[in-house]
């Protein structure tokens, strides 16, 4: 079965509110096997609405409305629905009773306008809001000939989830043929989106049956896999064929197969190995040593490190020779590499990460340009230096070196 979602509010049309509930929702009703082949957003206008809910009704099978339940002139979801049924509302007096009864026991008076709350469309079923005064509504039947399911739900995230999970899920699945869905994520380190493209469309390609989508990140991409079956089994085998066919093809770039970010399997890769590890970050300004420690238990093997922003710090904290900074530039391999068996040496620390670039959109040169970034990871082995020169803004390039030196860890240690 599809399904379309309209998320009703003026709010959610502006710069300043995101419409989350239909990425709930999408994800509720996926699980369920039902695909999402639509979804607006419409603001608080009443014809506006109605031409929303009537194309929905000619041409998606579950309808779900998100909002404009409230009790004020701007709320129209209820009316325009029985318009564009060619329904009346009527006013539920057991509804009402508990709106009323909501309020009294908070010791509020009722206003007027919360009785429109309690009209229900003629037909509909009531679904209780426990955290909040408008209920839901669920409507099944025939419309045009076609079966329709419409739901209308209150705006407010948390009550439309727990809405959605005590009154709706267990109504739809008795509704929706059972379709299996199983899905897979692989994430891949430190390759572009159109490099990873160009090798793995063609494998995927083969397979029409599993749905491969490709989502880029800074220094790391999600390829997500989703296929339906008879069975689950089924569904997972036709998945896990695809995904183990491109991870062959990207090799030791595919950093993870089951969901894990790239912090968890570096520090996973730390545990199992018995490291340890120091960072010193210059233009990073500490977002390593924050992905490193935003992972439970990192102090099992993150020692600490340092920000080293002014040259005085890198010398001061990391013991970089202040003349090999004047001599080649606190951006340079040099440095990078000095930060990093500095900061290991001063932490004794297994490994020890530097990076300094040039974060932008100011400071950079001809040599030295925006985005310009030096990479070290210093081991009893050696000192390997990564340069890189990465696109965007500077909220980009930052998360780009971390995820580079991240990275290097990772491949040092597996
Ligand atoms: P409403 O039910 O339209 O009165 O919405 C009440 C509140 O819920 C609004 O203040 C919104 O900020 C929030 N809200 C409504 N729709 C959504 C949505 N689609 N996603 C996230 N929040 C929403
Ligand atoms: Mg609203």
């Amino acid at each position: 079965m599809n399904a379309e979602i309209i998320a009703v509010g003026s709010e959610l049309l502006t710069p300043f509110r995101t419409d989350t509930n239909s990425l709930y929702l999408t994800d509720q009703l996926n699980q369920l096997g039902v695909e999402v082949i639509f979804k607006s957003v419409v603001g608080d206008d009443l014809k506006r609405l109605v031409a929303a809910a009537q194309h929905a009704l000619f041409r998606s099978e579950i309808i779900i409305f998100s909002g404009g339940l409230g009790p004020t002139e701007d709320d129209l979801t209820r009316e325009a629905v029985a318009e564009a049924l060619g329904i009346p509302l009527r006013r539920d007096p057991e509804v009402l009773t508990a709106i009323e009864r909501r309020f009294a026991s908070r010791g509020w008076k009722m206003s007027a306008n919360n009785a429109k709350q309690a009209d229900i469309l003629e037909g509909a079923t009531v679904l209780p809001n426990a955290n909040g005064t408008a209920p839901g509504q669920w409507l099944s039947g025939k419309v045009e000939g076609r079966e329709r399911i419409i739901i209308l739900l209150p705006g407010p995230p948390h009550e439309l989830k727990a809405l959605f999970e005590a009154e709706c899920r267990e109504r739809l699945r008795a509704k929706v043929p059972p379709a299996h869905i199983a899905t897979r994520t692989l994430k891949v380190a430190m390759l572009g989106e159109s490099h990873v493209d160009a090798r793995i469309a063609p494998i995927y390609k083969r397979y029409s049956s599993v749905q491969t989508t490709i989502l880029a990140g800074a220094g790391e991409i999600e390829v997500h896999f989703k296929s339906r079956g008879e069975t689950l089994d089924a569904a997972q085998a036709a998945v896990d064929e695809v995904a183990d066919a491109i991870e062959d093809e990207l090799g030791d770039a595919v950093y993870s197969r089951d969901g894990q970010s790239l912090e968890q399997i570096v520090g996973y890769w730390l545990q199992m190995r018995g490291a340890t590890l120091a960072v010193a970050e210059s233009c990073s300004g500490g977002l390593l040593a924050e992905r490193i420690t935003s992972v439970s238990g990192s102090s099992r093997y993150f020692v600490g490190g340092a920000v080293v922003y002014s040259n005085p710090l890198k010398t001061e904290l990391a013991g970089v020779p202040a003349d090999m900074i004047e001599r080649h530039g606190a951006v340079s391999r040099e440095v990078a590499a000095a930060l990093a068996e500095g900061i290991r040496y001063r932490c004794e620390a297994t490994l020890g990460v530097g990076i300094t670039g040039v974060a932008g959109p100011t400071g950079g040169t001809a040599t030295k340009p925006v985005g310009l970034v030096y990479h070290a990871l210093a081991s009893d082995s050696g000192t390997e230096v990564i340069e890189r020169n990465f696109p965007g803004d500077r909220k980009r390039i930052r998360r780009f070196a971390s995820a580079m030196a991240l990275d290097m860890v990772r491949k040092k240690l597996m």
